[in-house]
C-alpha cells in the first residue's frame, strides 16, 4: 500500500512526501478512503499510530475539494475537539504541515492562556478550528466563535475526554453543530459510555480498528 492509492490529491501527497513518509500506517490505510467517501468513522487508535494524519489528510481534501470557494468566507467549517492543550497544539501543527499547499486556514484555542489573541485570530477567519472544550464554549458564549457552519467534526481521544470529565461540554458543543455534517470519533478504548456517546451522534459509522 502506498499513499498514492488512497485517493489523496497532489497537494496532500506532496506535503506527505515532504515529511518523508513512504507507507501509510494501518489506521491511515483504513480510514483515509472511507473518510474521503464521506462516511462517519468510529476508529480505535492510540497515539503513535499515525491517527492524526489519518483524519487530517482526508479532512483537508474534503474541505478543499467540496467547496473551495468557501475558504473566502469567515466560517468555521471543521472542528477538532481534543482533551488537552498539548494535543490540540500538536493536531493544529499537523494540519498546518499537511495543508501547506492548500489555502485553508487553521487555528487552535485552549484554556490557561489569554483569550484575546484567540479572539483576534478567530476574527481574521478560520476554516479549521482545533479546540479544547472549555475554552471553545467560553468563546462561543462570548459570541466570538460560531459553530453553525461546521461540516466536519472530529472528537479525538474520546476516552480521555470522558476521563477528564468533558462529557457535558461535548454534549453542549454537539448541540451547537448543524445536523448535516460528517463526524469522526477516535478513541483508544471503547467503554459503554464511549459507545453510547458515539451512537448519539455518529450516523451509520464505519468501524476502523487497527
Ligand atoms: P500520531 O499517532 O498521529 O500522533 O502520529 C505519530 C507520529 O508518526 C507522528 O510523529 C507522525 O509524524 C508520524 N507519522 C504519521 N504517519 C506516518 C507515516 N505514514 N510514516 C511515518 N511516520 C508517520
Amino acid at each position: 500500500m502506498t499513499f498514492n492509492e488512497l485517493g489523496l490529491s497532489a497537494e496532500l501527497l506532496r506535503a506527505v512526501a515532504d515529511q518523508g513518509y513512504d507507507t501509510p500506517t494501518p489506521v491511515q490505510a483504513k480510514s483515509i478512503p472511507v473518510i474521503l467517501e464521506g462516511h462517519d468513522v468510529l476508529a480505535g487508535a492510540q497515539t503513535g499510530t499515525g491517527k492524526t494524519a489519518g483524519f487530517t489528510l482526508p479532512m483537508l481534501q474534503l474541505l478543499h475539494r467540496e467547496h473551495p470557494e468557501r475558504h473566502k468566507r469567515h466560517h468555521i467549517r471543521a472542528l477538532v475537539l481534543t482533551p488537552t492543550r498539548e494535543l490540540a497544539a500538536q493536531v493544529e501543527e499537523s494540519i498546518h504541515t499537511y495543508g501547506k499547499y492548500l489555502p485553508l486556514r487553521s487555528a487552535v484555542v485552549f484554556g490557561g492562556v489569554g483569550i484575546n489573541p484567540q479572539i483576534e485570530r478567530l476574527r481574521r477567519g478560520v476554516d479549521i478550528l482545533v479546540a479544547t472544550p472549555g475554552r471553545l464554549l467560553d468563546l462561543v458564549g462570548q459570541g466570538k466563535a460560531d459553530l453553525a457552519h461546521v461540516e466536519f467534526f472530529v472528537l479525538d481521544e474520546a476516552d480521555r475526554m470522558l476521563d477528564m470529565g468533558f462529557i457535558h461540554d461535548i454534549r453542549k458543543v454537539l448541540k451547537l453543530l448543524p445536523k448535516q455534517r460528517q463526524n469522526l470519533l477516535f478513541s483508544a478504548t471503547f467503554s459503554d459510555e464511549i459507545k453510547q456517546l458515539a451512537s448519539g451522534f455518529l450516523r451509520s459509522p464505519v468501524f476502523v480498528e487497527v
